[in-house]
């Protein structure tokens, strides 16, 4: 029986930087995107060979703007994967569209082609504050990307939206949200706005030229979000994640159950052979790569690391406690030889007090008010300052 494998394909170009976006992707030319695709074909079948003893369980096209290419171009990847992969016949296979750039001839090739999930990113349903984010579409254009989909035969497509925007407030987020259950996507996904450092929006705040929504709009927003969706038959199955029964990202539910995945295309990560490594994130280096050389690896990743027994620790426990379903404590020890409460036994307590988590049998997880507090949550997960006191247990 052959083990399961995830591949991840990275395609780094956008028609414009979006003013929030801190993700691996530019702008460049036409020529570039065949170079690219070129060389990235060529490491897909680099790969091919090592993963001959795999069985390939989803597929995810991310970039960047996947769907900024020529259609041409995705079908020779698609075609190059099925080709030399065994790729399960009912794998999700799954592509990211910009409303912008997302036609309906790419949507009939991508079915042609075996692409059976579109991620369309649209964002927000209200035009200004897609002008604020830096977007190059309209709800309008989105619109009319969405039923050109459903008219190619798409059945299982999700919706990416952000919230807490520049200058939004409760209304308008209740406005967007309702604009997009009423077209019944599968699947729709919620992210808080985050200022990353590097970007426009992180430049502006520094400046005080940021108007980003007061805590209590924050809070109006998130509870909207919970009750809405879970009113009209969507479940929360991640942080930022609702789908309709059976429609949860399976590609997506492998990265946070640890799942082994292959990651191909500039600065693209793996997990793979128990390794975590990365191609390199220099787009001229990749476009030079000889992938027939002996000792391609060298010049491939940007870094190649097996992780310490504190820092699988603290993966399980960020990846699991995303999932509205938790971690499992017999998990923990059965992986780590250890019970869970003596390493992490005074923070669950903690946060158990605060009603942050409940504990329901075996199983840990976050309480809705602590999935909205995440990220301070998990920060407190880290061992890095308690390794000696890890050590020193008797395993
Ligand atoms: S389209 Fe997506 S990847 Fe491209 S700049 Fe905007 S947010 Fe970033």
């Amino acid at each position: 029986m052959k083990t399961g494998l995830e591949l991840y394909i990275h395609i780094p170009f956008c028609a414009k930087k979006c003013n929030y976006c801190d993700f691996l992707s530019f702008r460049t030319l036409p020529t570039v995107h065949n170079a690219y695709v070129r060389r990235l074909n060529e490491e897909i079948k680099y790969y091919s060979e090592i993963c001959a003893d795999r069985r390939i369980t989803s597929i995810y096209i991310g970039g960047g703007t996947p769907s900024l290419l020529e259609p041409e171009l995705i079908v020779s990847i698609m075609k190059n994967i099925m080709e030399n992969y065994d790729v399960e016949e009912d794998a999700e296979i799954s592509i990211e569209c910009n409303p912008g750039s997302a036609m309906r001839h790419k949507f009939a090739a991508y079915r042609k082609a075996g692409i059976n999930r579109l991620s369309i990113g649209l964002q927000s349903a209200n035009n200004e504050e897609l002008k604020r984010l830096g977007r190059i579409h309209s709800f309008e254009e989105f619109l009319k990307c969405y039923q050109c989909a459903r008219m190619e035969g798409f059945s299982n497509i999700n919706v990416d939206l952000i919230n807490c925007i520049p200058g939004q407030t409760g209304a308008t987020w209740k406005k967007t949200l309702k604009n997009i259950v009423m077209l019944k996507p599968e699947h729709i996904s919620v992210y808080n706005l985050i200022v990353e450092p590097g970007t426009p929006f992180f430049r502006m705040n520094e400046c005080g030229l940021l108007e980003l929504p007061d805590e209590d709009t924050d809070e109006e927003i998130d509870e909207f979000t919970r009750s809405y969706l879970k009113q009209t038959g969507y479940e929360r199955y991640e942080i930022s994640n609702w789908a309709k029964p059976s429609y949860e990202c399976r590609h997506n539910i492998g990265y946070w159950t640890e799942k082994e995945y292959l990651g191909m295309g500039l600065g693209a990560a793996s997990f793979f052979d128990e390794k975590r490594f990365s191609d390199t994130r220099d787009l001229q280096k990749y476009l030079e790569l000889d992938f027939f050389r002996k000792d391609i690896e060298k010049e491939l990743y940007s870094e190649k690391k097996e992780l310490s027994r504190e820092e699988e620790m603290e993966e399980f426990m960020f990846l699991g406690l995303r999932m509205t379903r938790g971690i499992s404590s017999t998990d923990f020890l059965v992986r780590f030889k250890v019970q869970l409460e003596s390493v992490y036994g005074d923070k669950l307590k903690k946060f158990t007090d605060l009603k942050l988590m409940e504990k329901d049998g075996y199983r840990y997880r976050l309480t809705d008010r602590g999935m909205d507090i995440s990220n301070l949550i998990m920060s407190e997960f880290l061992l890095s300052d308690e390794n000696t006191e890890v050590k020193s247990r008797n395993y």
